[in-house]
């Protein structure tokens, strides 16, 4: 087994993450926590590459789906269908549109719990209910009726991979090997150090 200090996960800066001039705010979150960037990109992302990153997970469709209806049951809202597929085809289609629309900011993050550790930084999917504290909390004001008011993606300015699994997949999808980078970073030193040898003088 690897050491859990290896973990890596990714993180996407969506378009409107970049357009509010939140990049280092959010990259400044994760470091302060102690993780590493180990790698890093700005592209304006095709379509395709967006469908095939969220098709990645065959259970991403159920999931969000069903977390849609969830949320729906809490606030005594209506849906036009429960179906969880349904309404992932076309959160899918709004998505495309909303990823596509401009830059977004690609990173790979590593440390120990990086996948978990990332999530609880961003906050839950809605902006809304998101935790004060976390990004979405603290820096957006998005929810659920206005996306779907308005036909659109919940604008939510971060992607953040759900488990370790789905981490290693979309890592491949986003980055080639060449360009992670391996490194030492000196803090590292007092995170993960067994005996804290060389402080001292
Ligand atoms: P998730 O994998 O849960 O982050 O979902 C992917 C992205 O789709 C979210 O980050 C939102 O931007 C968007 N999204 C998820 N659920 C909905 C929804 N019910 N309505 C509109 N957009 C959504």
């Amino acid at each position: 087994m690897n050491h859990p200090k290896e973990e890596r996960t990714l993180v996407v800066i969506k378009p409107d993450g970049v357009q509010r001039s939140l990049i280092g705010e959010i990259i400044g979150r994760f470091e302060k926590v102690g993780l590493k960037l180990v790698a890093i990109k700005m592209l304006v992302p095709t379509p395709g590459h967006i469908e095939e990153h969220y098709t990645l997970d065959p259970e991403w469709k159920r999931i969000t789906g069903e977390k849609r209806v969830k949320a729906a049951k809490e606030k005594g809202e209506k849906l036009e269908t429960e179906d969880p597929f349904k309404i992932t085809d076309k959160i899918l289609e709004v998505l495309i549109k909303y990823m596509t629309s401009g830059p977004v900011v690609a990173m790979v993050w590593q440390g120990a719990h990086s996948t978990e550790l990332v999530r609880k930084i961003v906050g839950g999917t809605e902006p809304r209910s998101s935790d004060v504290g976390t990004i979405r909390g603290d820096y957006v004001l998005d929810s659920y009726i206005m996306a779907d008011t308005d036909s659109r993606a919940i604008r939510n300015l971060i992607h953040a991979s759900g488990s370790s699994k789905e981490s290693e997949a979309e890592i491949k999808h986003w980055f080639t090997p060449e360009e992670i980078t391996d490194y030492k970073l000196v803090s590292e030193q007092i995170l993960y150090d067994v005996n804290l040898d060389g402080i001292l003088e």
